[in-house]
């Protein structure tokens, strides 16, 4: 089986576009999605976050920007990646380690915000206070604000983030599960917080694994020891069968998803957080009212 693009013989088949790759250019068909996606975003004079967790994603993300930089030698442009250590034993500090030894590999600058100093509690500690059940609602809505906090001390313009083809179709389909339509439309960004975009959003989860196994790019895999996202999994599952037997079943949903967004559109009416003063629907932040909620406990 040779390379469709070279005389070399084939690593790669495609099946939802029927190409045959080399390394090479299996490596270059997928920077050549996610260069045309970091042209639209990063600028030259712009200041850039990366979300890096320490998984293949982010620091596959990383690594490309890094490249996309050096190569199209834009200039101007700051990237700081952004680290979240929300404190869970065994898992994210293992994370972060390989993640701090891959960006001062690759020269890229990054901060570590981690939950232990910045609210004086972990997510290992949460969790013994509120349980398995809300474990994730805490740590998720303690990270949202945390890369705003940090967006804001760092004065970025946008975050990139690692999201892939997979992640987003999965939320697609859990959203049409859930019944959820606000989710699916579209709606204006909350003004007052940092846009982020999702420059690997047309590449496909098992892709950017071979990409970053083929690139030497070191990651930690293993997934958090709350997760209990049992609906996603069982999404994840039935999405990654239903592309094996029928290629191209992800882009669909994806494309499904898009014009969703077309066509509905929700105004949001965004409040002032009585407590914080950042942008909520709310009167008290959902984030204020978690955090009394541990004050209380
Ligand atoms: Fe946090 Fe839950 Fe994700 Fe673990 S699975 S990192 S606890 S949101
Ligand atoms: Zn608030």
């Amino acid at each position: 089986m040779k390379c469709d693009r070279c005389t070399k013989d084939a690593i790669f088949f495609r099946p939802y576009s029927g190409e045959r790759l080399c390394i090479k250019h299996f490596l270059k068909s997928v920077e050549e999605k996610v260069f045309a996606e970091l042209r639209k975003y990063v600028k030259s004079g712009k200041k850039v976050g990366l979300a890096v967790s320490g998984g293949k994603d982010s620091l596959t993300l990383a690594y490309m920007t890094s490249k996309f930089l050096q190569k199209r030698r834009i200039r101007n442009v700051e990237v700081k990646a952004i680290i979240i250590d929300e404190g869970i034993k065994n898992f994210r500090d293992k994370a972060v380690k390989i993640a701090q030894q891959q960006l001062s590999e690759w020269n890229i600058e990054y901060t570590v915000f981690r939950f232990n100093e910045e609210y004086t509690i972990t997510i290992d500690q949460i969790r013994e206070k509120v349980g398995s059940r809300m474990t994730c609602t805490y740590c998720g809505i303690f990270r949202r604000r945390a890369f705003e906090t940090l967006s804001k001390k760092l004065k970025l313009d946008l975050i990139l983030t690692g999201h892939n083809a997979d992640d987003i179709s999965q939320t697609i389909l859990l959203n049409i599960i859930q019944g959820n339509l606000k989710h699916l439309a579209r709606t204006e960004e909350f003004p007052g917080t940092i846009p982020k975009k999702k420059p690997l959003r047309k590449v496909l989860e098992r892709e950017i694994a071979l990409y970053a196994v083929l690139r030497g790019i070191r990651f930690y895999s293993y997934p958090c020891p709350y997760s209990r996202e049992a609906l996603r999994n069982e999404i994840r599952n039935f999405l990654f069968s239903l592309e094996e037997k029928h290629p191209g079943t992800t882009y669909s949903i994806l494309r499904i998803g898009e014009k969703i967004k077309e066509k509905i559109y929700y105004q949001i009416e965004v409040k002032k957080c009585k407590k914080c003063g950042f942008p909520t629907t709310r009167d008290i932040c959902k984030f204020c009212e978690l955090m009394s909620s541990l004050r209380g406990i």
